[in-house]
Parts: C-alpha cells; structure tokens; sequence
C-alpha cells in the first residue's frame, strides 16, 4: 500500500503549490474565445467555468518544455540502457508479484501478456514513481489551454486534446485536483492523452469510474485495451534478434515469412529457431549492420501504436522479455570506445560510494551528483579532475 500512499502524496504535493497568481485578462478571454468550440461537443458551461475557475493564466513551464530541444540526439543503445537495465527489470518482477492477480485477470480479459503490460507501465511512468516528482507535473486542462493558446505548432492538437481533457473531467471519472499529466497531455500511470483515454479507459476494477491516475487495474487494462483494440496477437512475440547475412542492406525493412529469411541467412542467436516459421517479420536494423538486427513481428508495430518509435518499442519488447527470464540481446550495439554501459555506470557509482565520493543512488544516470563524485575522486586519486565517466577510470576504482 506504501505505492499508493506515494502516489496520493505527489498529488497532495502538486496541487498544493499550485500558488494564484495575477489574473492573465488575455489568456482569460481566449478560454472565454474558445468555449463555444467546446460548447459544440457538449461541454456544459457549468464544467468548463469549475475545470479554469483556479487558473489564472498559462502554465509557463509547459511552453519551456515545449521549446526545450536536446543538444544531442541519444543514441539507440543510450535510449535503451536508461529503460531497460536491472533497476526496470528488478522493479517490474517487484510490481509483478504484488499485481499478479490484477495482470492474471487482464492478460485473460484482453490477451496481453504481463510482462507487456509491465513493462509498457516502467517506460510510460517507471511504474508509478514519476508521480514522486511533482515537478514534471502538470494540471492537464491549464497546459493544454497554454498550448492551444501560445504554440502554433501544436495548437490543433492541443485544442483536440483540451475539449477532450474537459469532457473526461465532465463524465465523473477523475476528479480536476487529480487530472495531472505531462507537459503535453499525457495522463496517469500509463500516459494516456486525453482522446485516447476517451477511446480505451477501462474501468477495470469496476468502481464505476475510469481512473488511470490512482487505479493501477485501470491503468494497466486501459493499456491492454489499447494494444488489444489494434491487433495484438496473443500468446506471439514482438519479434527477434537476428544475426544477419553479409548482404543484409538489400533486405532492409523488407518483410518476408521468417522461414524465408531463415533461408536467406538470418539466424536467431544460440541455435534457436523460430518458432512459427510461417509468421510475417520485417527486417530491421536500429543501429547499422554493426548492431544487432532485428524480425519484426506484428506486435512490434501493434506497439508503435502506442508511441510512434521503433526505439521505444523495442525497449518495450526487451523489457517484457527480461520480465519473463530472458537475458537480453546476445549481439552489443556498436558503442563508441571508451563509452560505459550503463552496467559499467552503475558499477562506477558502487564504487565511487565505496571510496566515500558519492551518497547519491546507484541507478546508471551520470547527472551532476555524479560528475561532482567523479571530480571529488580523481582529485584524491591525483588524477586530472574532469568529473567524466570513462573505462579508464572505472578500471582505475576497480585495482
Ligand atoms: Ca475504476
């Protein structure tokens, strides 16, 4: 129940900072501006005054968030490591014991496997714990105003998702001091936005209400409902990590039966076969013919559905498998020397707490707190003080 209690206490955190600032008379009069459009798909006035009525103007961390733009793209094997790793698989056989019973009932309901659903559950809210973080927090209504007010580039959608976002508030099944999301709209502990929550919330554990906020049942099944809605196929993989032929670049995100790439050259690691050679697969490489490659099956792009990105639906994919005994890719992606893995990361934090340089948590993430670390050790062990993670150092620690 501690879950809960976190989960209930990040709420209790958000709102409460929520501080009434000047009234902005502007963005007041564009709210004013848009009722009518919402008015025509059945927002009552009486909904739409109580959803703003202590909104005083645009969230402005939304419209920062929405400009911010990463310096550097990250890398496949950077994407996958900070997602799938011992903490995400530790975490997800964790929250797999305390809700096997929840996940018997919706692996029957829907035909999606657990370990999916656990897993799509770490990548969307690291199972609950982004609700720790008020911070990253919005009031969903107010950040979907901001952008259909101030972002020309997203404004369609925003004005799509806010009337959305308005009539989930109207239907009763979330109360407005709870509809906390992304920056962008993304609600709950598996991140639906507004319309997709108003095309496949569940009311799993059957309160009468669709709450994927606080109701981990809801949650999970209205991620099922999802997959399950466009196509997932039960009881099949999402696909699988092939080696690859010397000719691969031909076949290219080509798809073929795998009894015909079987033919052609591509082989599963370890002597495996595939078990149902008359499936469907698409050929894919994520990081050129040095990484490992990949057949695609039908619940691969089932996952795409979710998020349009062949990274996230294999980090899904690679989770859900790890859940489930798999010991990840047998093939490395092709790391830049000198790169640390986010094993080698984790072994560098446990070491730099062993020197008594670093008291912050051992999870992977070189942030501030660690480079400080790293500073704080080269300057004891006489070395040049750069504060950057890096084998030689690790190797360093490790004599
Ligand atoms: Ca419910």
């Amino acid at each position: 129940m501690l879950f809960v209690k976190v989960v209930i206490l990040g709420f209790v955190i958000v709102f409460s900072r929520a501080t009434p600032g000047k009234t902005d008379d502007a963005f007041k009069n564009w709210l004013e501006s848009f009722f009518p459009t919402a008015k025509e798909q059945g927002i009552t006035r009486k909904v739409w005054e109580d959803t703003f009525a202590d909104v005083q103007g645009i969230d402005e961390k939304v419209l920062k968030k929405a400009n911010y733009q990463p310096e550097f793209s990250t890398e496949i094997w950077d994407y996958i490591d900070a997602r799938v790793n011992i903490l995400s698989v530790e975490r997800g056989e964790k929250m797999g014991r305390y809700y096997a019973r929840t996940l018997s009932s919706i692996e029957k309901r829907f035909g999606v496997e657990k370990s999916v659903l656990l897993a799509i559950w770490s990548m969307e809210s690291n199972y609950g714990a982004i609700f720790e973080k008020p911070e990253r927090l919005h009031y969903v209504p107010q950040a979907l105003a901001t952008l259909a007010y101030k972002d020309p580039k997203r404004k369609k959608f925003a004005e799509t998702q806010l009337v959305a976002a308005v009539k989930i508030l109207q239907s009763g099944d979330i109360d407005k001091n709870q509809m906390s999301g992304s920056w962008a709209g993304a609600m709950g502990h598996t991140q639906f936005i507004p319309t997709s929550y108003l095309a496949y919330g569940v009311d799993m554990d059957n309160d009468g209400k669709r709450d994927i906020w606080n109701s981990i049942p809801d949650a999970l099944a209205t991620a099922a409902n999802l997959l399950s809605k466009n196509g997932w196929q039960s009881g099949k993989t999402w696909g699988y990590e092939v080696f690859m032929p010397v000719n691969e670049k031909q076949y290219r995100n080509k798809t073929k039966l795998l009894a015909e790439w079987e033919e052609l050259g591509f082989k599963r690691p370890n002597g495996l076969e595939f078990p149902r050679p008359g499936d469907r697969a698409e050929f894919v490489m994520l990081a050129g013919p040095a990484g490992p490659g990949f057949l695609m099956l039908k619940n691969f792009f089932v996952l795409k559905r979710y998020n349009n990105s062949n990274a996230y639906a294999l980090a899904v994919g690679l989770l859900a498998d790890q859940l489930v005994g798999s010991k990840g890719l047998v093939q490395s992606w092709p790391r830049p020397q000198g790169v640390l893995s986010i094993t080698e990361k984790m072994q560098l934090q446990e070491l730099l707490k062993q020197k008594e340089c670093y008291s912050g948590e051992v999870d992977g993430y070189i942030g501030p707190e660690t480079q400080r670390a790293i500073e704080v050790c080269q300057a004891k062990l006489g070395i040049a003080e750069n504060g950057m993670p890096s084998k030689d150092l690790l190797l360093l620690l490790q004599r």
